[in-house]
Formats: C-alpha cells, structure tokens, sequence
C-alpha cells in the first residue's frame, strides 16, 4: 500500500504548525492513492499527549519514542529512529517540514537511507512511478517540477505552503523506544533560546508585516508593529537591508538568507523586492506592497499595490484595520 510517514516536529512539548501541516498534506496525498499515514512523534517523556491532535490532522498510526534526551533535538538519534521506521515500513514518500530542524533531518535521513530529496516544496504528488513534486528554484524565479523515482522519496514542505485542515485518521499508537541513546550523539543540543515568546513566529503566523529600508530607522518599526497589533495574528519581518543596519533581529529576516515563509498575507513596506528578499516570500497567498516608487520590483510580484510613502499610508491601513476588526467583533 502506499503509504505515507510524516515527521512531526516539536518543540518544548507541543506540535509545531508546521506539523499540522504536513500531516494534512500527508493526508491529502494518501486519500488520493488510497494509503495510511504514519506519523513519527518523538519527544520527553509526556510528547505522546499530543498524538490525539496528529489523529485529528489525519494520522492513522503514530509511531511515539519518549525519552529524556529528546527534548530538544538530538539530531543523530532523530534520523536513526526516523531511519529506522521508514526500513521496516512500506513508505512511498517521507514528509518533513523545510524548518530549521527539519532543514537539517530531511536530508540526514535521506543520506542515512541513500534515497533522493527534494527540499522546500510547495506541493507533491504521490503517482505510480514517481512522487512529483514544486520546488521555487533560481531565489524563486522559477517554480521547477521534479520527479523522485526512487522509494520512498524524502521530501521537505515549505513552511505555510499547506494550511492545516481537520480530518480525523484512525488515530492509532504505538510506542518504540530509541534506537540509540539520544544523549550518546556526538552532536548534542544543550539548550534551545527562544525567540520573543510574546510575538508570534513568523513560521507560524497566518499575516506577517515586513518592513524594508524605506522606513529609515529602527523607532520607525513601531509603524510595522502597531499594524502587525491592528491584525491581532501577524508577525513582523524584515528585509537584510534592515537586519544588517541592527534596526531589527536577523531571526527577522526574511529571504534568500533568512527565513522561508508563505502566510496567508503578507505585506511588504518600503521594500524594494530584491530577488533575494523575494526567493523568501514570494509564494505567500496574498502579497500586498507598499512604496512610494511605482516602479519597485516589488510590484511585479504583489497583488496589491499602494503607491505611496509608508508614513502616510501605514498609520491610515492600521485604523483601518483596527476599525475592521472592531466591528466585525
Ligand atoms: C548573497 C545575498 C543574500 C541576500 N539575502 C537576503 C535576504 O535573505 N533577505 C533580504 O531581504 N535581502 C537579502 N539580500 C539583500 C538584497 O539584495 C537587498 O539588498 C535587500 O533585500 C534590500 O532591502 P530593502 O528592500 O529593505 O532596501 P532597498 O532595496 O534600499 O529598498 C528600499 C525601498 O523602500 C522604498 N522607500 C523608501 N522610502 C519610502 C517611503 N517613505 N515610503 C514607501 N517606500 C519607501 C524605496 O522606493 C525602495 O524601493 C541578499 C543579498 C545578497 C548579495
């Protein structure tokens, strides 16, 4: 049978929505070839709570290793469980998410079982001789269709690409322990630092507010962060113009060198759209630009454009915004 393993990713104790969403897209993909999705949790002692909410998502059997050393990533032991599985299952495609983590255990694990990779993928397809999958090459200026023939294909999702979609799976368990010890790695994560917890990730946030050089000074993100607020679930991003000047975090950043990401909105301001910014967020659903120069680059990639200084039309779209919100409540 056809069947599908999902890695799921987690962090601290709970899912990632990058989890979610690779299970739905897991799921979408064995309905249509009529297979089951598996679903590899790994995690403390505890991680096998979350398992309902993967059944929810779509998983049929989730495969759950507890133990001490996975709690936060322990990159060898994570590809040998993951490894493992896939050997003594019978997987047509191995789906993990193109986060950082899974940045570095999709290709570990198809090094570990000497199988083909595509990496950051928009979509995939499960047929009778390949697994086909979109990949944004060339910093995004081309979408390029590849064809993975051997099995089962390794295959990482693009963050957001996927909106996760409640759609119960058998929702069974089983629990495996390690298959090495997760502290006896010679790479071994002391402690994950977060990130400002009382913002949302831009992995993760359904509208994200990008601002670029064009607001000339770092007190002038206060513009990008109050209509960020007025939506109640956006983050903030930035363009490296901005990072590079200290205005903002690099974890802000956003493109070639940064962050991938594809929310339902994404708004740029006062970014030129720089193939590099644009090899970043170039597949988020809706794209909405903002600057004062109508022939911007970035133009030629948004679905809306305003042209017009960010100082004048930022603060009026946050009343906007808020107003909309106000009364729709
Ligand atoms: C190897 C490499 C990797 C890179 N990786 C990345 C990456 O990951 N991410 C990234 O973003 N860049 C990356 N860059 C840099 C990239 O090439 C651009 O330099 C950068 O994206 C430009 O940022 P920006 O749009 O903020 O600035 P600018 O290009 O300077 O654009 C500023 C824009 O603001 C507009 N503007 C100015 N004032 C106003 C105003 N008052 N109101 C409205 N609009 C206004 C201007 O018209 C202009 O279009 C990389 C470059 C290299 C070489």
């Amino acid at each position: 049978m056809p069947n599908v393993l999902v890695f799921a990713e987690a962090r601290g104790g709970e899912l990632r929505k990058v989890a979610l969403e690779a299970v739905t897209a897991a799921r979408r993909v064995a309905d249509q070839v009529g297979g089951d999705v598996h679903v590899v949790l790994v995690g403390a002692p505890g991680i096998a709570g979350r398992a309902s909410a993967l059944a929810e998502y779509g998983a049929d059997l989730v495969v759950v290793s507890e133990h001490p050393g996975f709690a936060n990533y322990a990159p060898e032991a994570t590809t040998a469980f993951v490894a493992e599985r896939v050997k003594g299952g019978d997987y047509r495609a191995v789906i993990f998410s193109a986060s950082q983590q899974g940045k570095d255990l999709a290709p570990r694990t198809a090094a570990r079982l000497q199988q083909a990779i595509a990496t950051d993928v928009t979509s995939f397809e499960v047929g009778a001789d390949a697994v086909t999958v979109t990949h944004p090459g060339y910093t995004g200026k081309v979408v390029q269709t590849l064809r993975l023939v051997g099995t089962p294909a390794i295959v990482s999702l693009r963050p957001g690409a996927v909106s996760p979609v409640a759609k119960a799976g058998a929702g069974r368990t089983e629990s495996v322990p390690p298959s090495m010890d997760p502290a006896a790695g010679r790479v071994v994560v002391t402690e994950t630092i977060l990130g400002d917890t009382k913002t949302l990730d831009l992995g993760e946030a359904p509208v994200i507010i990008s601002g670029g050089r064009g607001l000339k000074a770092a007190e002038h993100f206060k513009l990008v962060e109050d209509l960020a607020a007025a939506f109640g679930n956006a983050a903030v991003g930035a363009t490296r113009a901005v990072t590079d000047e200290g205005w903002r975090p690099h974890s802000d950043q956003i493109g070639q060198t940064g962050r991938l990401v594809s929310p339902d909105l994404y708004v740029a301001l006062g970014i030129s759209g720089a193939i590099q910014h644009l090899a970043g967020m170039r597949t988020s659903k809706c794209i909405v630009a903002i600057n004062k120069d109508k022939e911007a680059p970035i133009f030629k990639v948004a679905d809306y454009g305003i042209v017009g200084d960010v100082f004048d039309v930022v603060p009026a779209l946050t009343a906007a915004v808020q107003q909309a919100r106000q009364s729709s409540n």
